[in-house]
């Protein structure tokens, strides 16, 4: 890392100006343009035909599916579909490459415009939305290098974003939502450590205040949320040592290395004309009706901005909360199977904020926590906080108890029988403890009696310590009061 990177200042000199450029892999059953299946993690070269393996003379046809998804896509972000696109050829040579071009869309995508709204307001506009089939894979190993064609044809859309990024964490929160969105369409996993949601991200540097970009370079090999902010950081200060130092930026493809922490240099970036693109005969051009768009329209689900907006609205939790739990369509429907299933004493904004809380920090800690397998069971969840919510044991209690069914299971109530955790709200039983203490506590008494009215917070401590903490906050602090204020009178 540059000291500067590490350091992690930039001097009020540069603005960064960042685009990304996002791969979803489509979740169809079989390839773009033939009829292999694709599936992940199978023997190398095991779906593979003439089609998607570049044999001579073969034809593509176009999955249907595909382009449905793509078109829920396009919706979603609330962009223009061209009612007319054009499949292109882009030309270069790579081994896992077969045909020595890819089938995408240049000049003529079928979408154009949209946009992502990210939880602090700001909108950050997409440039176009296109298909393309995806390329094989090189698996380099000690053996050599192998070229595994599993992958090759499988459905992508590419997300090209407007460069009006201004940060690595604003990137990381753009590529979070746009992760959220084709997930609760269903049409891509999102995963990025297995590559079905990929991005390569562009990078430059302005002046302060200016307009004018400075050159950019494109960091590819991005595979966690983590990887990409490091990237992006290490980038930015690379780029403002260079204009420091007066020298200028390479317009440059670069590779993150996450052994080192570092992008180095992988080659001079190509650009548009490198690629020879010309229209690719073998397809004719892609017409989208009005019809199947709008029928495809009315069949898209709630998306996580209208679902936030609802659970603002109907459950009165807090903004922060809905964004959480709407960032993840699986955990909105945890969240709202919990509400519905609640007895009707429980409050709602209480069950947000032990999900957001506790609930995502345990399972967060824990791999094989999903919310497909659960560690605690929602209604074991729901009993554990009835309990806090009646008041039957504390807020502290609670966490303890939640702990411990983590940790070995089992139900709440006996738990809380177990660990002797029920609070204790009986009056006469407090009066005792706090009766011992405070005659155990001459000198403290003393002072709060000549005015010293921090020294509450000593007694309610020392009873706590004394008893184990299991009073009902409220009751004790009355009954203290009360003891206290005979004692004034005395
Ligand atoms: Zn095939």
């Amino acid at each position: 890392m540059t000291k500067r990177a590490q350091n992690n200042q930039l001097t009020g000199k540069y603005e960064p100006v960042i685009g990304l450029e996002v791969h979803c892999q489509l979740k169809t059953r079989t390839k773009l343009f033939c009829s292999c299946p694709q599936s992940f993690a199978q023997t190398p070269n095991s779906n593979v035909c003439p089609v998607c393996s570049g044999a001579p003379g073969v034809l593509p046809v176009l999955n249907k599916k595909a382009v449905d998804y793509a078109i829920k896509m396009a919706l979603a972000v609330g962009a223009k579909i061209n009612p007319e696109s054009v499949f292109a050829r882009k030309q270069y040579f790579y081994p896992d490459l077969p045909k020595g071009y890819q089938i995408t869309q240049f000049d003529k995508p079928y979408c154009e415009g949209g946009g992502v709204r990210l939880a602090g307001g700001k909108y950050i506009p997409l440039t176009r939305i296109h298909l393309e089939e995806d390329a094989g894979k090189s698996v380099h190993s000690a053996e050599g290098t192998f070229v595994d064609l599993n992958r090759a044809g499988i459905p992508l859309i590419e997300i090209v974003s407007e460069p009006s990024i201004s940060s690595p964490q604003e990137a990381s929160e753009y590529l979070k939502k746009l992760r959220a969105i084709v997930r609760y369409l269903g049409i891509c996993d999102g995963n990025l450590e297995e590559g079905s949601f990929r991005c390569d991200a562009n990078v430059s540097l302005k002046p302060k205040g200016s307009k004018k970009l400075g050159a950019r370079c494109e960091i590819k090999n991005l595979n966690s949320f983590r990887n990409i902010e490091k990237s992006l950081v290490y980038e930015i200060y690379r780029q403002a040592d260079l204009l420091d130092a007066g020298q200028r930026v390479a317009v440059q493809t670069r590779l993150w290395d996450p052994a080192l922490s570092r992008t180095k240099a992988m080659r001079d970036k190509e650009e548009s004309e490198d690629y020879r693109y010309f229209p690719e005969p073998d397809l004719p051009r892609l017409f989208l009706e009005k019809e199947r768009v709008s029928s495809i329209d009315a069949s898209l689900p709630e998306l996580p901005d209208a679902k936030g907006e609802r659970f603002l609205k109907d459950y009165l939790i807090n903004y922060e909360e809905s964004q959480i739990l709407t960032s993840d369509r699986d955990l909105a429907s945890f969240f709202e199977t919990l509400v519905a299933k609640r007895s009707e004493s429980l409050p709602i904004p209480l069950i947000a904020r032990w999900v957001c809380g506790e609930y995502l920090r345990e399972m967060r800690a824990d791999e094989a926590w999903t919310l497909k397998n659960l560690r605690v069971p929602g209604d074991k969840f729901l009993l554990l906080l009835e309990c806090v919510a009646q008041q039957k044991i504390s807020q502290r209690a609670g966490k303890k108890v939640f702990k411990l069914m983590v940790a070995e299971g089992g139900d709440p109530l006996d738990l809380i029988r177990r660990e002797k955790l029920e609070q204790v709200s009986d009056k006469s039983i407090i009066k005792k403890a706090c009766e011992e203490i405070l005659h155990k506590s001459k000198a403290q008494v003393d002072e709060y009696l000549s005015g010293k009215e921090k020294v509450f917070a000593y007694f309610v401590g020392q009873v706590l310590r004394q008893t184990g903490g299991n009073f009902n906050p409220q009751s004790l602090n009355e009954v203290l009061k009360e003891l206290l204020q005979e004692k004034k009178k005395q």
